[in-house]
């Protein structure tokens, strides 16, 4: 099986090491993965300019970095190695549930994979003080052993801190708190920090729930935004236009 690891954080991430190393066991993997961080990039694409990617040592991998965005080395990474099977994104040094997924450059390197006709996983654990990626390991090769195997399109893996168990999911949708929160910097003009954060109690079966259960949680995800239930309700309207 030929793996192509991607990831928002960088190639000097812990992250796509840790990812590279359990999925080694998998099969043939390549990295290639953004210079630098590109944390909430969410799916831009560098259309302005071109791309380039240099060889870069981690550890005895093929790696390489890209002064792109994560769905750029997903993209560029399937244009160099269109033999990959397989598109694993991560592991993300932070959680991607909920409406975080919408702003996460973890989930749109796997989106990209998809929208080009290949299957992708993207993977994230929960950062906490105590945090040991080498825990996590078991857990990710657990969760790709039975990814792997099934014929799957797009899924959402994430791991708490201390996982105990696995549960199927879905995305939770409630709890979107997206602020502003007004500070100054130390010349005295003002400035902004964009923080999300849970606002509600968390829905049951869901990511969010499964996390503070500390279950691992794997959300199959699809392309289509199209909300049928109102497309149907408003066909049904006699509208003029
Ligand atoms: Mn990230």
């Amino acid at each position: 099986m030929k793996i192509l690891i991607v990831n928002d954080d960088g190639i000097y991430s812990p992250g796509i090491l840790a990812l590279a190393e359990v999925a080694a066991a998998f099969g043939e993997v390549k990295l290639l993965a953004p210079n630098m961080e590109q944390s909430s990039m969410s799916h831009a694409i560098t259309s302005s300019r071109p791309l380039s990617y240099i060889r870069t040592p981690v550890k005895d991998f093929e790696a390489y970095r890209v002064n792109g965005t994560p769905a750029d080395c997903t993209a560029l990474g399937i244009f160099l190695w269109p033999e990959t099977d397989i598109v694993l994104s991560g592991i993300n040094l932070g959680l991607n549930i909920g409406n975080a997924m919408w702003h996460s450059g973890t989930l749109a390197a796997a989106k990209q994979a998809s929208l080009m006709g290949y299957r992708a996983i993207a993977l994230s654990t929960e950062i906490t003080e105590d945090f040991d990626i080498e825990k996590q390991k078991p857990f990710v090769h657990r969760s790709l052993d039975m990814l792997l195997k099934e014929d799957m399109e797009l899924v959402n893996v994430n791991f708490p801190n201390s996982p105990q168990g696995f549960l199927w999911c879905k995305q939770s949708l409630r709890h979107y708190d997206g602020v502003m929160v007004p500070g100054e910097d130390p010349r005295g003009r003002k400035h902004y920090w964009f923080t999300v954060e849970p606002i509600e109690e968390v829905e049951e079966g869901t990511d969010r729930w499964a996390i503070e259960h500390n279950q691992v949680s794997i959300t199959p995800l699809r392309l289509d935004l199209t909300n049928y239930e109102e497309l149907e309700g408003i066909k049904q309207k006699d509208i003029h236009w």
